[in-house]
């Protein structure tokens, strides 16, 4: 048989149902590789024992002849933003060091509730600001994944859900939580060949998800494949009074109307997407993307979104400005680290805190979200971001006249080495050239694996969708899947 922790949420899924394995015979085999794998400091806390009693409480039922839910038995592992009860909870930011909270996310509740357990919480970039992992001030997440060059350097597993890629693509966990706020589950997802999937803005509650920018903040499953994408999706998904923006509608079956029959349905190429400086390694899988689909029975168009270029200024912009109000509330009065120096007033407790509790990316954010938010330069800034913003959503309103989904490269590079672009915060902030848009328009947006660079490094393919139809990214991501053959796996080297 092959190895349990080879297994993805499906395959574990069925495997318990049939009695194939117990549930606790699943987590024990994951809760050894994720104390085996500490180099590559994925988690930042381990919860063995949260993921056993979820697997004993599977086992349990089935014994019982009772009707097993959804998840029962996968173990996963959970971005270190959503916060967890009893289980500390920090952002990857020393700021909230000490913060255990009282409550549960909507999102991990409605995980457990499906029958899942927790592996552990898995580092991040701190308050998921950053494309690479390395603004974790735990350390950064080194990829599973190394360049053929026989180099052996340590590679980004891109960001902000780094934490979630390195483990999933490791084999710590079969499927991990991920947020995408401009591109924080497809980005990494990319760099280490593994699927995730943003749903549309509003199908996943944000109430206990620590919060970024909040109008773009959704939360998404990072899994092996389409089928455990879809699966974990509906359990994370569904209406919840405690958020203003969470959608009042039912959740799909997802999982059941998967197909990657695509007759009939357009796919639209947008030609903005063809920026000069992308690998041609890039621009020919997105052409192979397009034979893929066409395939599966679609239609290949291409289309226009004018206003792409402005996406990613916008996003630096509308970003940080939320980030900016979001981030007001780590005072070292309510939450974790406190810095109260000897005869410290109420003014120098916050200053001191905020300065010793921040890391410097998310300090230039807050200090441009302030600027921008500001009296004098609101208008300029902050103001005409909204309208670009709106530009970007009605460009997608138009493309949608023309095609039914969109295909594009998900990140304009491979994964780069840690360090590479670390002191260049405008190198970073390009990473996320691809990936913005959707966000912008709260659409919904996967990347799949497409194949491997001249480096051996994983590529991937970008779909994006209408509001809502989740369904149409899905399948048009299984249809990839399915010609792709992506089977490639990191040599285990920790
Ligand atoms: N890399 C982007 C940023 O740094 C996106 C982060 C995210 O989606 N959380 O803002």
């Amino acid at each position: 048989m092959t190895n349990i922790t080879d297994l993805g949420v499906k395959a574990i899924r069925d495997g318990v149902r049939e009695g194939t394995f117990s549930a606790r015979e699943v987590t024990e085999a994951f809760n050894a590789n994720v104390a085996a794998g500490k180099q590559l400091n994925a988690f930042l806390v381990e919860t063995p024992e949260h993921a056993l009693a979820a697997a004993d409480a599977a086992d349990k039922a089935r014994a019982a002849g009772e009707e097993l839910a959804p998840m029962a038995g996968v173990p996963i592992g959970m971005k270190d933003l959503f916060c967890t009860e009893g289980v500390a909870t920090t952002a990857a930011s020393h700021i909230l060091e000490g913060f255990t909270p009282q409550y549960e996310s909507t999102v991990s509740a409605n995980l457990w509730k499906a029958g899942a357990g927790m592996l552990g919480k898995l580092n991040m970039d701190q308050f998921a600001m950053g494309s690479s992992n390395e603004t974790s001030a735990f350390g950064n997440v080194i990829s599973p994944w190394r360049r053929n060059d026989g180099g052996n350097t340590d590679l980004a597993p891109g960001g902000s859900s780094g934490g979630s890629a390195s483990a999933v693509s490791g084999r710590l966990c079969p499927a991990a939580t991920g947020t995408d706020t401009g591109g924080s589950i497809r980005q990494p997802a990319a760099f280490v060949g593994i699927s995730g999937i943003k749903p549309t803005y509003g199908r996943c509650s944000r109430w206990g998800v620590v919060a970024f920018a909040s109008s773009l903040d959704q939360a998404g499953p990072m899994a092996h494949d389409v089928t455990d994408c879809a699966i974990m999706l509906q359990a994370m998904a569904g209406f919840d009074p405690k958020d203003a923006t969470s959608l009042d509608l039912p959740v799909p079956d997802w999982e059941s109307a998967l197909s990657s029959d695509l007759k009939g349905k357009r796919v639209g190429i947008p030609k903005e997407y063809r920026i000069d400086g992308t690998p041609a390694e890039i621009n020919e899988l997105w052409d192979k993307g397009a034979e893929w689909l066409k395939d599966a029975g679609a239609e290949i168009v291409e289309i226009s979104l004018p206003h792409t270029k402005y996406a990613l200024p916008a996003y630096y912009i509308i970003a940080p400005a939320e980030a900016s109000s979001n981030l007001a509330r780590y005072d070292g009065v309510r939450y974790g680290t406190r810095e109260l120096p000897d005869g410290a007033g109420l003014q120098d407790m916050y200053a001191a805190t905020r300065a010793e509790g921040f890391g410097p990316e998310v300090k230039r954010r807050i200090m441009i979200g302030t600027y921008v938010l500001s009296a004098g330069f609101y208008d300029a800034y902050y103001t005409q971001a909204q309208k670009v913003r709106t530009l970007i959503a009605r460009d997608f309103e138009a493309a949608w006249e023309h095609c039914d989904v969109i295909l594009a490269p998900t990140a304009p590079s491979a994964a780069f080495g840690l360090g590479e672009k670390a002191d260049d915060p405008l190198a970073m902030y390009l990473n996320d050239v691809f990936a913005v848009p959707a966000s912008l328009a709260g659409l919904p947006a996967m990347s799949v694996p497409g194949g491997l660079d001249g480096q051996g490094l994983p590529l991937g393919l970008q779909i994006v969708g209408k509001a809502l139809d989740e369904q149409s990214v899905l399948n048009a991501g299984l249809a990839i899947e399915q010609r792709a053959g992506f089977t490639a796996r990191p040599d285990k080297w920790w």
